[in-house]
């Protein structure tokens, strides 16, 4: 079966856990570089994305997880975690000057915060491209994808703002998919990303 890393240095990563053991693939925390080995894919969860980015150095993952990903690895950022996948970083708090690290292995610009004080957090039934019917999607101080390069795909749009993308192996979304009990999104990370299946345009 497929096998799956969840980083587990901070965030919600017990509730992606459930829902891929419920998709039959096999199942591991990441906390060191020697958890990557062997893995199909790695999923960077939500959660707070300064925090994990320092954490990210002090357990000294910034370099295998790009290995990993040069050897072939497929990864997905939810939330916190697609802002740490971005080639850059808008909105980062003023007492890191601004900056925040990524991983830089997603072209696209993210904003954090990007939908206001006032709707912090929102659900919507969001259509995503390749499903039948709307995602029950939910956002928390999400960020959203205001730049996207010409290799990316948007696979989805909420309030006029790219939430969705993917670009070959890599798949960020701004919301988080792991929890509403909804498998489909988990379904096509390890079927089409993880496999390296070509987006339907
Ligand atoms: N606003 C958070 C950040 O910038 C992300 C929120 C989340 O993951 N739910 O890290």
């Amino acid at each position: 079966s497929t096998r799956i890393g969840v980083l587990a240095l901070q965030g919600a990563f017990r509730e992606h856990r459930q829902l891929l053991a419920a998709l039959g693939a096999e199942v591991r925390e990441v906390r060191l570089p020697g958890d990557l080995a062997g893995l199909d894919g790695v999923i960077l969860p939500g959660g707070e994305s300064t925090t994990m980015a320092r954490l990210l150095t002090e357990y000294a993952l910034w370099e295998p997880l790009r290995a990993f990903h040069a050897a072939g690895g497929a990864l997905w950022g939810t939330c916190a975690g697609a802002i740490l996948l971005a080639h850059s970083v808008l909105g980062a708090p003023p007492q890191f000057g601004g900056r925040q690290d990524s991983l830089g292995l997603l072209d696209v610009t993210v904003q954090r915060n990007a939908f206001g004080r006032q709707i912090n957090s929102f659900t919507d039934a969001l259509p995503v491209r390749g499903l039948d019917t709307p995602f029950p999607a939910v956002f928390i101080r999400a960020p959203a994808f205001v730049k996207v390069g010409v290799g990316c795909t948007v696979l989805a749009t909420a309030r006029d703002q790219a939430v969705m993308v993917r670009q070959d192996r890599v798949l960020a979304t701004a919301f988080h998919p792991e929890l509403t009990g909804d498998t489909r999104l988990h379904a096509y990370f390890l079927e089409d990303v993880v496999q390296n299946k070509v987006v339907n345009k």
